[in-house]
């Protein structure tokens, strides 16, 4: 096999190394190809760990774990705290004369929300699902000196999908927690997120009135049978899509009895309200849903005025120097190559092809891709010893630059000796949910 000829090896680069990533890597390394992972922050689990809310202890630990034992290969070459695009060129990238470059780079970027200037208030009333969800993930952590965010009562969020559910959850959970706190009852944050917050106040013989808490709201611009909670079969009968449509209205009555926050069906934001230079709430108009698509309804705007504006409509791939988008998404032949148009020997892979999907659908990417440059390289002559020794050179002085060893165990172990994990209680999850 061309991988284990004596005169050289494969060397592909992983950009990215969580869930899609990582699988991607193992594929590689099982076939002795040198494998460098390039990784943007101090740990490579990305959304595990900054997506995630912190709520799914177990999850996330075995997710970590996962990760961690395939980047522990030997044929691994670790390269944290180094990003593409901003550390790095692409343009570098390919002059190095790797034998493939695969792109794990996840969905980062908030997508827009469509009102004109709105961008205008971030952190002046608005923030975007990501950076409050990091903030909300890590703000217990020791020396933490991310994003700073406030998390008031009363808060609108915009969304649908099961991300704007975590965002509001998270609002309910601090709003509740603190007020608990106050009152010097009980408001422990995995306690109240497991029990939900109506058991957890009715043990306690209190409701949010007592508590001064109105909760926060969100405004969904569709019908809730629309919600993108639950998938429908593929090319679903109009029974089956009734039966979702029936399976989503439940899951979002029980998200509501249990966490007690307000709901707006089709309702759009249409206009910002600005007061003093800060967002101080939204002007909607209802909507109608013909052919799936939300219509404004002429006449029915009101003014919806609110502490605090979030919102949480997707995720999706950061732009990249040099790879064209097509849409909000790389320009890919097709999905199950992850072959990036006109960039031969590039691929894509995980969230940054789909730019939204959940834990399951990254892995699965991941595998098919990589399976996918495991065939290709097959049919390649593999890197000259010389070449070799020239790439493992330039991936030294990288390392070098971030003060990364070589040994990733020791790398992982300082890091991960920050994680606020370990001091959590085990619980069992839930089946883990499409996002
Ligand atoms: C609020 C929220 C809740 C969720 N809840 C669930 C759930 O309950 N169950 C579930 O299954 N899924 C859930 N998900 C989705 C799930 O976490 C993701 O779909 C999945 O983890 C994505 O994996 P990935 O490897 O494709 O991308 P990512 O995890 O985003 O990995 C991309 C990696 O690339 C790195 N990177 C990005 N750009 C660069 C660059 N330029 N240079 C170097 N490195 C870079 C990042 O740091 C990151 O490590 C949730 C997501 C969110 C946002």
């Amino acid at each position: 096999m061309a991988n284990h000829e004596a005169s050289g090896k494969q060397v592909v680069l992983v950009v990215g190394g969580a869930v899609a990533g990582s699988e991607a890597v193992a594929q590689f390394t099982q076939q002795g190809i040198l494998t460098i992972v390039m990784e943007q922050n101090p740990r490579p689990y990305g959304k595990i760990e900054d997506g995630l809310p912190r709520w799914h202890v177990k999850l996330r630990r075995q997710e970590y774990d996962k990760i961690d034992s395939k980047l522990a290969d030997p044929n691994v070459r670790f390269i944290p705290l180094t990003k593409l695009g901003r550390d790095i060129t692409l343009e570098e990238i390919l002059g190095w004369g790797l034998s493939a470059v695969c792109l794990a780079t996840g969905a980062w970027r908030d997508r827009p929300l469509p009102i004109p200037g709105i961008d205008a208030y971030v952190d002046r009333g608005f923030y975007y699902q990501n950076p409050f969800v990091y903030w909300f993930n890590h703000y217990e952590d020791p020396g933490y000196d991310g994003p700073r965010c406030e998390a008031p009562d009363g808060a609108i969020v915009v969304g649908g999908g099961l991300a704007s559910l975590d965002v509001v959850k998270i609002l309910q959970l601090e709003a509740v927690g603190h007020a608990l706190k106050a009152k010097g009852l009980p408001g422990e944050m995995l306690e109240l997120e497991h029990k939900g917050i109506k058991r957890s106040l009715d043990a306690l013989g209190i409701t949010m009135a007592d508590l001064g808490v109105k909760g926060c709201t969100l405004y969904y611009r569709r019908r809730v049978e629309d919600m993108p909670l639950q998938e429908p079969p593929d090319n679903p009968t109009p029974e089956q899509m009734a039966k979702t449509g029936m399976v989503r209205r439940k899951l979002l009555q029980n998200f509501l009895e249990k966490y007690l926050f307000t709901f707006h069906e089709r309702h759009a934001p249409v206009a910002p309200i600005v007061e003093d230079d800060g967002l101080a709430g939204l002007k909607f108009a209802e909507t109608e849903v013909k052919d799936g698509r939300a219509v404004l309804k002429p006449g029915s705007e009101k003014e919806v005025r609110a502490p605090l504006v979030i919102s949480s409509i997707g995720s999706i791939p950061e732009p990249l120097q040099g790879i064209e988008m097509k849409g909000e998404l790389y320009r890919i032949k097709d999905e199950n190559s992850g072959e990036v148009e006109g960039l031969p020997g590039v691929f894509a892979l995980g969230n940054a092809v789909t730019g939204k999907g959940n834990i399951q659908i990254s892995f699965k990417h991941g595998r098919l891709v990589g399976l996918h440059v495991c065939e290709y390289l097959r049919g390649r002559p593999a890197l000259s010893p010389t070449k070799v020794a020239a790439i493992e050179a330039k991936i030294k002085s990288l390392q070098e630059k971030v003060g990364y060893s070589g040994n990733y165990k020791e790398w992982i172990a300082k890091a991960r000796h920050f994680d606020g994990l370990s001091a959590q209680p085990e619980r069992v999850e839930g089946v883990a949910p499409t996002v």
